[in-house]
């Protein structure tokens, strides 16, 4: 049959491509800036700081562009802001967030700049570590930031939503969920839809959110291949220290 894909929704925002790094080294985001990648993703503060100060990446990478992704802990927000080149945050998720957010940037930034930010909506209701912020309180926690937070720029929303949807039962409801918020967050507000953009869409996903009208996706594995997490390592790797130790006792 013929599929027909309604692109009447679609934004006039060309999707921005952001490149997530967090456990890979310094050296592959340098590769792929010198291919004409700018924009990354990491969702650890300090793994942040310390790849985003890395001398080589300072030099070599001016134009970088990073973009917070992960949960933030309103005791990090100073060394967050403290990020050289820190484009975006994706993650706020709550008023007193936004609060701190704001009066970090006007205190530490020199430029008069506005902190590009997304309110993080947790689409999916489910019992999630990622935000407490549920779809209800989406068009007050935009309000609070365009009224009361002066530092900051409204930028769109973000949601990570459930991993590993089944296409062929329909569109990812996380992303339906977040299309429709930004309608109400718009009519509500005034706000332009073609001005307020959706993050949404990762490695497995991405294709079907940018046909449904997703502005940035964030790719981690696709790019820069499968993370390996010390903290929990599978099976196999249980296994290959033990080879190793035999090896060296040989
Ligand atoms: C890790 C991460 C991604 C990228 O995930 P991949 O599946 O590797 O593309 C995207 N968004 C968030 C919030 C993440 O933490």
């Amino acid at each position: 049959g013929i599929e027909t894909v309604s692109i009447t929704c679609l934004p006039n925002i060309q999707p921005r491509l952001v490149a997530v790094s967090k456990t890979k080294p310094p050296e592959m985001v340098m590769v792929a800036y010198q291919h004409g990648q700018r924009n990354f993703g990491e969702n650890y503060v300090q793994e942040l700081l310390d790849k985003a100060s890395d001398p080589k990446i300072l030099s070599s990478c001016p134009e970088i562009k990073w973009h917070f992704i992960g949960h933030l802990q309103k005791n990090n927000v100073n060394k967050l802001m403290g990020v050289p080149n820190i484009f975006m945050v994706e993650t706020v998720d709550s008023v007193k967030l936004a609060d701190r957010v704001n009066s970090s940037w006007q205190k530490q930034r020199l430029s008069a700049q506005r902190l590009k930010v997304m309110v993080q909506i947790n689409t999916s209701g489910e019992d999630s570590k990622q935000t407490w912020l549920g779809p209800s309180e989406a068009v007050s926690m935009v309000q609070h930031i365009v009224s009361q937070c002066p530092a900051l720029e409204f930028i769109g929303l973000m949601t990570i939503g459930q991993y590993g949807h089944d296409l062929s039962e329909g569109p990812n409801p996380d992303f339906q969920m977040l299309l429709s918020k930004r309608r109400e967050v718009c009519d509500t507000l005034k706000l332009p839809l073609d001005k307020v953009e959706l993050s949404m869409g990762m490695s497995m996903d991405f294709e079907h959110a940018i046909e449904v009208g997703s502005t940035n996706v964030r790719v981690g594995s696709t790019i820069f291949g499968e993370r390996a997490y010390p903290s929990t390592p599978s099976p196999e790797k249980k296994i290959k220290p033990a080879k190793k130790s035999i090896m060296i006792l040989e």
